[in-house]
C-alpha cells in the first residue's frame, strides 16, 4: 500500500434506513482508527441521490449515532469542511459537468433506449442464460444523430463507455489484486434519466474531488470497483487504495441481516449497550488480538491495529458476546455514573433520581447482574414501586399454608423486633428461622423473594431486603401472609 497523499477517509452512507448500520458503525470505526493512526481526516458523506429509497429524518440520525460512538468525524455535512458540500444531491452540477468531460472524451455516451426497449433486451438475455447487459445499441449512434435526438428532448442516460476486450485490475489491502474481465462490465448508466448520478458516478467524482486517500467499504461494493476503476482511468484521475472489509455475518455464516440480527444503532441504544462496549466488540472482530485482553479502549486500538493485518474471512457478530461486554463495561463504572446514566438515557424515571442514594444503593446491588441497561427497570422496578405479587409464586415454594403461614409470622415477628436494619442481622434471623422449621434455604428464602419482590430472580435476598427498607418489607410480608 503506497500513496503520497495525506490520509483522507469516509464513510458514505445513504439515508435509506432507520439509522447507522451496524456495517457502517464497523466501517467508521476502521476508518476513525486509521485517520488517527496517520494524523490525518475521517469524513462523512451523505449519498442521497436516490430519491425513491429517501427516508426524512435519518441522515440526522445517523450522524447522531456516530457521535454517540465517540467516532468524531472531521468534515461532514453538518460542520462543513474545506471539500463541501457533503450531500450528494448538493453536488449535482458537479456529476453532470463531469459526465459531459466523458462524453467528450468519448469514454462515455448518451443513451436513449426506452426502459420498455431495455427490459425486452434483458428477458430475452436471461431467456438465452446470458447475464444481462447492455447492448451497446446507442454508443454506435453518429454524432448528429445524438445532437438531433438531444434537441428534440428525447428522455436519456449517460452511460460509461466500457471496452470490450481485456481486463481491469485493482490491488485491495486486504485481498491483494482482483482482475474482472471488461467483456463482463456493463456500461454502467452515469448519469439517470432524471439527471441525478447513479451511485458509482458519484462515488468516483466525489471521492477524488474530496481527496480520498484510501477507499474503505464493505467486501459487497468489490464487484462494482472495476467499474469504478475504469472511470478514475477514463478522466485520468489517480487511484485511492482500495480497502474492502470482511462483512459481518450472522452466526449461520449468513451475511448480517435484519432478520437475524438487530442491524440499527438506535437498538442497540435502545437496549442500554453502551457506546464503549459497542466499539471495543467491534473491534475484536476487525482486529483480534493474539495476545492480551479483549478489553480494550479505542486508544490501544489506535496504538495497535494494523490495516495491513486484517483477516478477510468475515466475522461473526455474536450478539451475547457483546452483552457480556456491555456488562463488562457497565461493572466498570462508578455507581453514581451508572445511576445517572440510567436516568439520562430514560431507563429509570427522573423522579426516582431525586433521592439519589436510594436509587445509587439498587444500582450497586444490581450492577453486577446487569447486561444491559435497559433490564435494570424491569428487574428492579419492585424497590421503587409496588409490585403485584403472583399468589402461585409466593405460595409455590412452601405449599401447606398452615406452615407457610406460621413460618411467614414468625418472620415478620423477627424482622419486626431486630435491633439494627442492616444485612447481617436481617441474615442471621432469617437462617434462624429456616433451621427452626426445617426447612430447606430454597423453599424458605424463595418464598419470602417471592412475597417482597414478586420476582424469582433479584439481587442477593438480605442485601436487597436491607435496601427495600423495613416498613415496605414488612407491608409486603404482611400481604402475603393472606395467601
Ligand atoms: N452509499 C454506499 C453505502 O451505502 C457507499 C459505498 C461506498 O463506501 O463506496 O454503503
Amino acid at each position: 500500500m503506497s500513496t503520497n497523499k495525506s490520509v483522507r477517509v469516509r464513510i458514505a452512507p445513504s439515508p435509506t434506513g432507520e439509522n447507522l448500520h451496524i456495517g457502517h458503525a464497523n466501517t467508521a470505526l476502521v476508518d476513525y482508527v486509521f485517520a488517527k493512526q496517520n494524523n490525518g481526516k475521517f469524513v462523512i458523506r451523505i449519498e442521497d441521490t436516490d430519491r425513491t429509497r429517501f427516508v426524512e429524518g435519518s441522515e440526522e440520525r445517523i450522524l447522531e449515532s456516530l457521535r454517540w460512538l465517540g467516532l468524531n468525524y472531521d468534515e461532514g455535512p453538518d460542520i462543513g469542511g474545506d471539500y463541501g458540500p457533503y450531500r450528494q444531491s448538493d453536488r449535482l452540477d458537479l456529476y453532470k459537468k463531469y459526465a459531459k468531460e466523458l462524453i467528450d472524451k468519448g469514454m462515455a455516451y448518451y443513451c436513449f433506449c426506452t426502459p420498455e426497449r431495455l427490459d425486452k433486451m434483458r428477458k430475452e438475455q436471461q431467456a438465452r442464460g446470458e447475464t444481462p447487459m447492455y447492448d451497446g445499441t446507442c454508443k454506435h449512434l453518429s454524432p448528429e444523430e445524438v445532437q438531433q435526438r438531444l434537441d428534440s428532448g428525447q428522455p436519456h442516460v449517460i452511460r460509461l463507455n466500457v471496452p470490450d476486450e481485456g481486463t481491469t485490475t485493482f490491488h485491495d489491502v486486504v485481498r491483494g489484486d482482483i482482475t474482472f474481465e471488461n467483456r463482463l462490465i456493463d456500461d454502467q448508466v452515469l448519469i439517470k434519466s432524471d439527471g441525478f448520478p447513479t451511485y458509482h458516478m458519484a462515488v468516483v467524482v466525489d471521492d477524488h474531488l474530496m481527496e480520498i486517500s484510501h477507499v474503505i467499504r464493505g467486501e459487497d461494493w468489490i464487484s462494482s470497483t472495476p467499474k469504478h476503476v475504469l472511470l478514475y482511468k477514463a478522466f485520468g484521475w489517480e487511484l485511492p487504495v482500495f480497502v474492502h472489509l470482511p462483512l459481518l455475518r450472522n452466526k449461520d455464516k449468513s451475511k448480517l441481516s435484519k432478520r437475524k440480527n438487530p442491524v440499527w444503532m438506535s437498538w442497540y441504544r435502545e437496549q442500554g449497550f453502551l457506546p464503549q462496549a459497542i466499539i471495543n466488540y467491534l473491534g475484536t472482530l476487525i482486529w483480534p488480538r493474539a495476545q492480551g485482553s479483549e478489553i480494550f479502549s479505542l486508544d490501544e486500538m489506535i496504538q495497535g491495529f494494523d490495516i495491513n493485518k486484517i483477516n478477510p474471512t468475515g466475522p461473526i457478530f455474536d450478539l451475547e458476546k457483546l452483552r457480556w461486554m456491555n456488562g463488562v463495561y457497565i461493572r466498570s463504572l462508578q455507581v453514581s455514573e451508572l445511576a445517572s446514566l440510567l436516568v439520562s438515557e430514560g431507563f429509570v424515571n427522573e423522579r426516582y433520581a431525586k433521592n439519589s442514594a436510594y436509587l445509587e444503593r439498587v444500582v450497586e446491588l444490581a450492577q453486577e447482574r446487569l447486561k444491559v441497561l435497559s433490564e435494570f427497570w424491569d428487574e428492579n422496578r419492585f424497590f421503587f414501586e409496588d409490585v403485584a405479587v403472583d399468589k402461585e409464586l409466593v405460595t409455590s415454594y412452601l405449599s401447606d399454608s398452615s406452615k407457610r403461614k406460621e413460618y411467614l409470622n414468625e418472620v415478620v415477628n423477627a424482622l419486626e423486633a431486630l435491633e439494627l436494619w442492616e444485612t447481617e442481622q436481617i441474615e442471621k434471623a432469617l437462617r434462624e428461622i429456616q433451621q427452626k422449621h426445617e426447612l430447606k434455604p430454597r423453599a424458605a428464602f424463595m418464598t419470602i423473594r417471592a412475597a417482597v419482590s414478586g420476582q424469582t430472580h433479584t439481587p442477593p435476598l438480605f442485601e436487597m431486603l436491607e435496601v427495600l427498607g423495613r416498613d415496605v418489607v414488612l407491608d409486603r410480608l404482611i400481604k402475603a401472609l393472606d395467601f
